[in-house]
């Protein structure tokens, strides 16, 4: 079977009953896998969550059974092949007799054609249909994970077992929020003024509103944790923390009464001198 990039997602497998034969016997062949990408927001990875998806496969076509047959009529050997599926070509060569075997053209190696092909499927005794399938999306899932869904894919030929549905997930971006790991990170914006005197705000995040406090003299790219504020981790127990990077506003229009205190700041800081080094390195 296809292994995809981001995989590491085994266990969730298991809940489908693995381990059906995809052995095909007689003239039955088993259906193709499908593959279908499910999009999901911060806000669903974070709970998990249960969505209903419409897939386009093939089903069994009721008119005829699977057959391939019109009602009333049935399948007959195959004259070509003479039910074998098989047609063998003999041919001489300096070495002897070689013998060729290759799937019957006629019958496509089933062994036996309709008398009378169905009119609903032509006669190769599946459909397109649409079908809604539940799927369960556990919490804390990734770009990539996917999710096998054990005989939920294309209808087999002549009631050949199904083929999988393979549900890959994709996160959505988010209109706030990024994700790294199961951490989420935010920038949260204040003034000049909250940054030198500290203040306490409210937090928005995807497990609820949290107030944080930030500390008077917070320097602009300062991160802030919020513990157990983040994404569930998918294999084991707990949570990732929320980040909140603090960016200092500079303001560019001021009133006449703020910009008086800013000149008499900076009035009072030549007076006393700095507080630090003019010039540093980049690092
Ligand atoms: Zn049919
Ligand atoms: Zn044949």
């Amino acid at each position: 079977r296809e292994v995809f990039s981001g995989g590491g997602f085994g266990g969730i497998e298991d809940l489908f009953g693995g381990g059906t034969s995809r052995r095909s016997r007689g003239a039955s062949r088993s259906g193709s896998d499908l593959k279908i990408k499910l999009p999901l927001t911060l806000e669903e990875i974070n709970t998990g969550v249960t969505k209903k998806i419409k897939i386009r496969r093939m089903d069994i076509c009721k008119t005829c059974q699977g057959e391939g047959a019109k009602p009333g009529t049935s399948r007959i050997t195959c004259p070509v092949c003479h039910g074998s599926g098989e047609v063998r070509e003999i041919s001489r060569s300096i070495f002897g007799q070689m013998v060729n075997v290759r799937p019957c053209n006629n019958c496509h190696g089933e062994g036996s054609v309709a008398e009378q092909r169905c009119p609903v499927c032509a006669g190769d005794g599946r459909i397109r249909d649409q079908k809604e399938i539940s799927v369960q999306v556990p919490a804390g899932v990734n770009s990539g994970n996917y999710l096998t869904m054990r005989g939920e894919g294309n209808a087999g030929v002549r009631k050949g077992p199904r083929g999988d549905l393979i549900v890959i997930f994709e996160e959505k971006n988010h209109a706030m929020f990024i994700r790294n790991n199961d951490d989420i990170f935010v920038n949260l914006h204040i003034s000049a003024a909250e940054a030198v005197l500290g203040t306490d705000l409210e937090i928005p995040t995807l497990n609820g509103r949290v107030r944080l406090t930030i500390p008077p003299g917070t320097q602009p790219g300062k991160m802030l944790r919020l513990k157990n504020k983040g994404i569930p981790h998918l294999h084991h127990t707990g949570r990732g923390d929320q980040i909140v990077r603090i960016e200092v506003d500079i303001p560019i229009n001021i009133s006449g009464s703020e910009k008086k205190m800013y000149q008499d700041l900076v009035e009072l800081e030549q007076k006393r001198g700095l507080k630090f080094a003019r010039f540093s390195k980049i690092e």
